[in-house]
């Protein structure tokens, strides 16, 4: 079958090798120069099946309520008069429900279990190097209050397969011993040993550099402009190369364009809750000689994450729902490297921090849609939210799978 696959971050690259793979003719439309230079460029580098819990969740509208007018909150909410916002809003509240949430983390959690089978797999087979570490992952608690309310998602999460134990802060200490001097302030971790991290955008580029050597077609700088929809399916995709215009067919399309999904999805009569939700990372040099964190940290205080790659340390989180606006915000940038300097003194280079914006491809829920649209031979990849590293290979294989008429081996709603 010929297929042709929309974006090359993440999430179709990983699309598009799979489905190589199974032998299928595959073309990948993508308007930047490379692979992963949207939102899976620069984020927290974590495969992190153990934080799957998502926003949407019980104690979200309280908190939601607190962060309202701070600008340097952990998730903020900036009132647009845009209905697609409003109705994302509305959704968001609905799956605030305890049922919804536990059911929402029991599906995250299946989706990136077998997802990193699929990246530890791919990596034997491949060889791709990413600055990649096996070395778990450490969930940060300052406050009892914060500890309890974080503990049953964890162990429901266990409960479904995801190695996690509890530990003092001595215990924390004794895993990563570069946290020392912010034990007192400290009240617990969790720890999921099974969980890694690494450079998503250096995976990404490479993945797409051994497909493109296996027979897929990259077709950088090309724009999707639309779908073109014949006879109660899709006949072709309009798309642009400079001043060109020209009708790409195929049997088969994969929506994979992160963010921009849902525009191009709206056009053709498909509505998806897929709103932008804007972070913000910080990529700092390791001072020479200083003790920076191997195993990679989630700061459950300020909802951040620390990742080492390499000789750097990148710093992730915050979340801002306000479009498509990309700006760099100075206190947001600020909030990320005052928190470093409280957890690792003197350890990171912070005048040389690279800062960067993405926008996350986020549903209410964080559960993506994997599978096929109202038109049989459209097929979405999209809406990955904050989990879109950890679940891009087993969504990519799941995909294929069903386009190749198999049964995937995850339980999943697909759609
Ligand atoms: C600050 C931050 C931290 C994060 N941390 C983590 C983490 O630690 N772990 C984790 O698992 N996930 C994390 N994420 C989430 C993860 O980065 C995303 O879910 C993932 O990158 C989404 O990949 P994607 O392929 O769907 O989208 P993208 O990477 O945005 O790919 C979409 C591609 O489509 C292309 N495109 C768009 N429109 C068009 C068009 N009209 N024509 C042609 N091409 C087009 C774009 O150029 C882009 O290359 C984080 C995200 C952010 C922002």
């Amino acid at each position: 079958m010929k297929v042709l696959v929309l974006g090359a971050g993440i999430l179709g690259t990983c699309s598009a090798w799979y489905l190589n793979e199974r032998q299928h003719t595959v073309t990948l439309v993508e308007r930047q120069a490379e692979a992963a230079l949207e939102t899976s460029f620069a984020n927290g580098s974590q495969i992190s099946v153990s934080y799957a819990e998502p926003w949407a969740n019980p104690q979200a509208p309280a908190k939601l309520v607190k962060w309202l007018l701070r600008d340097d909150s952990p998730l903020l909410f900036r009132l647009r008069a845009d209905p697609n916002q409003w109705r994302w809003g509305l959704q968001f509240l609905r799956e605030c429900a305890p049922t919804r949430t536990r059911s929402n983390t029991i599906q995250l959690t299946r989706l990136g279990l077998y997802s990193r089978e699929c990246l530890i797999e791919l990596r034997r087979a491949t060889g791709i190097t990413y600055d990649e570490l096996a070395l778990g992952i450490l969930h940060l608690f300052e406050t009892e209050a914060e500890f309890a309310v974080a503990r049953p998602g964890l162990e429901l999460m266990r409960e479904f397969g995801c190695p996690m134990d509890f530990l003092t802060p001595a215990e924390t200490i004794a895993i990563e011993p570069a946290l020392g001097s912010y034990r007192e302030r400290l009240v617990g971790a969790a720890h999921a040993p099974a969980d890694e991290s690494g450079d998503a955008f250096k995976f990404t580029q490479r993945l797409a550099a051994r497909a493109a050597a296996q027979g897929v077609d990259f077709r950088y700088g090309t724009s999707v402009v639309r779908l073109l929809v014949e006879g109660g399916q899709v006949g072709g995709v309009l798309v642009r190369h400079g001043d060109v215009q020209e009708v790409l067919r195929a049997d088969a399309y994969v929506v994979a364009l992160g963010s921009w999904s849902a525009p191009l999805l709206r056009g053709v009569g498909v509505p998806t809750l897929i709103y932008p939700a804007k972070g913000y990372s910080a990529t700092l040099p390791i001072r020479p000689g200083a003790l920076a964190n191997s195993v990679s940290i989630t700061d459950h205080q300020m909802k951040i994450v620390f990742s080492r790659l390499g000789e750097r340390i990148r710093i992730a989180g915050t979340a801002e729902l306000n479009g498509y606006e990309m700006s760099l915000n100075p206190v947001r940038c600020h909030a990320l490297t005052a928190r470093a300097e409280e957890l690792f003194p003197g350890v990171l280079d912070v005048g040389q921090a690279q800062f960067w914006t993405g926008l996350r491809p986020a549903t209410p829920s964080n559960v993506p849609y994997i599978g096929r649209s109202p038109f049989p031979n459209l097929w979405l990849n999209t809406g990955h939210g904050t989990l879109g590293w950890t679940h891009g290979a087993g969504s990519g294989r799941a995909l294929a799978d069903l386009i190749s008429g198999r049964r995937p081996e995850v339980d999943f709603a697909f759609c």
